[in-house]
């Protein structure tokens, strides 16, 4: 089955498979206690769990897949790891599941993976482990089309440690339950650490019953999907293609909808700028349109949105 499978189900299955061993190296790293914090810019950090996460993942995707473009956050990695964080294996489950038509023809060469080892790198520093996850985002061309979203500190009810959420358009979601969002209320789930001025405006725009602060593009979508919030909004430049790809994808393979503050959605093909310079608003069970309206004008032109 494995070898025959379409290369987009071999490539969500391996990415599968390499999310849950940098989710175990993340929690190595945080065991062992010494973090290598460096801040890469203004309230943008990296720890050693960063690095050795993406070298685990684009070292094991590269292999398998040779021609496919792979962009991480951390930069050019060396490929040259040990043998314990190459991951060969391609996920069994995943792959019982036909591939859906559109993407049976897909080639190598078509595809671009984002790749975000740690997404909540200053939530992971402070200790609130909960909001980390390791995003693997698939597109096709343009399009954010698959994705995978591992929680390493999730405790599953057996206690075992983290849990795989994965989504692909055309065929769904799997690795969680899907709960609607609570009528009557609307929750909005943001930034903790990434607040403005214009961003503050954009959340004072919406009638909203609560707003959730947590860390993480991952986490954040998460909410969504299992209807802790009702909207996530974030009106400032500052995410980026390897933050919102696989949270597009699974958002969006379960119903839900995930753009710039505009309404539009990003481009996801290797040549895009990396940062969404016009935020993100994303909803599940809601009149996506509708909420895009409530943003106000002068937010929207604040980051050149129409
Ligand atoms: P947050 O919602 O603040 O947790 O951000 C979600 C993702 O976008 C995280 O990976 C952040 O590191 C990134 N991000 C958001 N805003 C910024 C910013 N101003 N500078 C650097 N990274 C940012
Ligand atoms: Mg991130
Ligand atoms: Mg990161």
């Amino acid at each position: 089955m494995a070898a025959t499978a379409p290369v987009i189900m071999r490539v969500m299955a391996s990415s599968i498979s390499t999310a849950k061993r940098a989710g175990g190296i993340i929690r190595d790293v945080l065991k062992k206690g010494d973090l290598g914090i460096v801040d890469k810019g203004k309230n943008d950090l990296q720890t050693e769990a960063d690095r050795c996460a993406q070298r685990c993942i684009i070292a094991s995707l590269t292999k398998k897949f040779p021609t496919v473009k792979i962009i991480g956050e951390e930069g050019g990695s060396d490929l040259n790891v040990c043998d314990d964080w190459l991951v060969s294996e391609l996920d069994e489950g995943f792959l019982q599941q036909s591939c859906p038509s559109e993407w049976e023809d897909v080639k190598p060469e078509d595809f671009v993976i984002w790749v975000d080892p740690l997404d909540g790198t200053a939530e992971y520093t402070q200790g609130h482990v909960e909001h980390v996850t390791v995003l693997i985002g698939i597109a096709v061309k343009d399009s954010a089309v698959g994705g995978i979203i591992h929680q390493p500190f999730y405790k599953q009810p057996d206690g075992e440690m983290g849990r795989t959420i994965w989504g692909l358009k055309g065929l769904g979601t799997g690795g969680y339950t899907a709960v609607p969002a609570p009528p009557g209320q609307f929750i909005i789930t943001t930034t903790r650490s990434h607040s403005n001025a214009l961003h503050q405006q954009a959340l004072n725009a919406f009638a909203s019953t609560e707003v959730l602060k947590v860390g993480g593009a991952g986490f954040k979508v998460l909410q969504l999907l299992e209807g802790k919030a009702h909207a996530y909004v974030f009106a400032t430049p500052g995410c980026k293609k390897w933050d919102t790809c696989a949270p597009e994808a699974v958002l969006e393979a379960q119903g839900g909808t995930l753009t710039n503050i505009n309404g539009d959605h990003y481009a996801y093909n290797a040549d895009v700028e990396h940062v969404n310079r016009q935020g993100v608003l994303a909803s599940l069970g809601q009149n996506h349109a509708e909420l895009v309206g409530k943003i106000p004008a002068e937010v929207r032109a604040a980051v050149g949105a129409k």
